[in-house]
């Protein structure tokens, strides 16, 4: 089949590669119809995850059709379509039974290097590196699911892939993100980086009861995108983002801040943003917390602080001492796709949302380097590539 493979630091290419096969019992295999590039693949392009090595297949975000299903796996047929969620989840350990599919505890079968680097391990997850279980991903004809009885939903009625494909990760991903915060009438949630998921946080936000949403990036076509949600903007280019908060909020903050930017933030102050890309070069930090740093010197006393953008490793000059002294909540986590997708597939039936307002490039998977490329280098306004095999 054909797939798109990392093969080092800026480089993907489409290649030949094996069929998946069924090697579980509850393995199914998929023919992917419509597969995306995400945000946090480029992260991955750009060289900043590591464990990945040549040639392997990436994609987390995915769904098509199942045309093979291992013995012991319930509730899925030969012929059905599929919303695949990224994490890898077993569905019977004590992660799973509560809820934390992203934190499965059996699904990642290289959790010893995980551990290693923290502590314990997380999921396994499609076509991200080695340390979370090296398992081929959707950027492809076809995928093997494990577990397939309890992760993939299956959409009967005629949704059209673009409308539903968001399902495996961002949606909820931004969903979760303002799910963290908490939000109760009249509240001000501030979302970092207006990229797909922090659109989908700024909406999620919104249909929860959020009073407003300011948006921050750096990237006029992401800020109307957001404005068109309903968002207050700032360009962090042009404005003091924490002064342009605390005015915008009668002095106070935002109720609750959103890090939808992760391990490769940019920073108009050279000083600071020289200091990180130093740090990061040198391997002494891997990630650099601008949007993380700002978020909690932003927030309200006593506010919280949910982070839904990746992290690799370990960060520097972490302002602890705001974050303790103030009370601040801080939340994290790779999302638990799982919960979410039936009540989101119900919301988007319902048209509360049209997740497709994302979507700003068409390719064919054929094209998926010149996709990367593009996303990377923000051409051409690309705040979403689709992918169709
Ligand atoms: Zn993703
Ligand atoms: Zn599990």
């Amino acid at each position: 089949m054909r797939a798109n493979c990392w093969m080092g630091r800026s480089h993907v290419e489409v290649q030949d590669v094996p069929d998946p096969r069924i090697l579980n019992s509850r393995d199914a295999i998929v023919r992917i119809t419509s597969t995306a590039i995400c945000g946090s693949d480029l992260h991955l392009y750009n060289g900043f995850i590591p464990t990945m090595e040549k040639g392997d297949v990436l994609g987390h975000e995915f769904m098509g059709e199942v045309v093979e299903t291992g013995p012991d796996v319930t509730g899925l047929r030969v012929g059905d379509r599929v919303v695949v969620p990224f994490p890898i989840a077993c569905g019977g350990c004590d992660a799973c039974e509560h809820g934390l599919f992203s934190v499965c505890e059996n699904s990642n079968p290289n959790a010893g290097v995980a551990e290693k680097m923290m502590g314990y391990s997380p999921a396994g997850i499609f076509g991200y590196s080695h340390m979370l279980g090296g398992f081929p991903g959707g950027q492809a004809e076809y995928a093997r699911v494990p577990f397939a009885d309890v992760g993939p939903i299956r959409i009967d009625d005629g949704l059209p892939d673009e409308q539903v494909l968001f399902l495996s990760d961002i949606f909820p991903t931004g969903w979760m993100g303002a799910e963290m915060c908490d939000i109760t009438p009249g509240d001000v949630i501030a979302v970092w980086g207006a990229g797909p998921v922090g659109q989908f946080a700024i909406a999620s936000a919104f249909l929860m009861g959020a009073e407003r949403v300011i948006a921050i990036d750096r990237f006029p076509y992401r800020l109307r995108k957001a404005e068109s949600s309903g968002a207050e903007v700032l360009d962090y280019e042009r404005t003091d983002v924490r002064e342009a908060l605390r005015d915008m909020t009668a002095g106070r903050g935002p109720d609750a801040c959103i890090d939808a930017v992760g391990v490769e933030a940019h920073h108009p102050a050279p000083l600071m943003y020289g200091y990180d890309r130093a740090k990061q070069a040198a391997r002494v930090e891997t990630d650099r917390p601008f949007a993380l740093r700002e978020a909690i010197m932003a927030c309200r006393n006593g506010g919280v602080v949910a982070v839904v953008g990746v992290y690799g490793g370990f960060v520097d000059k972490f302002p602890m001492g705001s974050l303790m002294n103030r009370s601040i909540t801080l939340r994290g986590a790779q999302c638990h796709v799982h919960r979410y997708l039936r009540p989101l597939l119900d919301r988007i039936r319902a048209g509360d949302i049209d997740p497709a307002f994302v979507i700003s490039h068409r390719m064919r998977l054929e094209d998926a380097p010149c996709g990367y490329e593009m996303f990377r280098q923000k051409e051409d306004d690309c705040l979403k590539v689709v992918l169709t095999p």
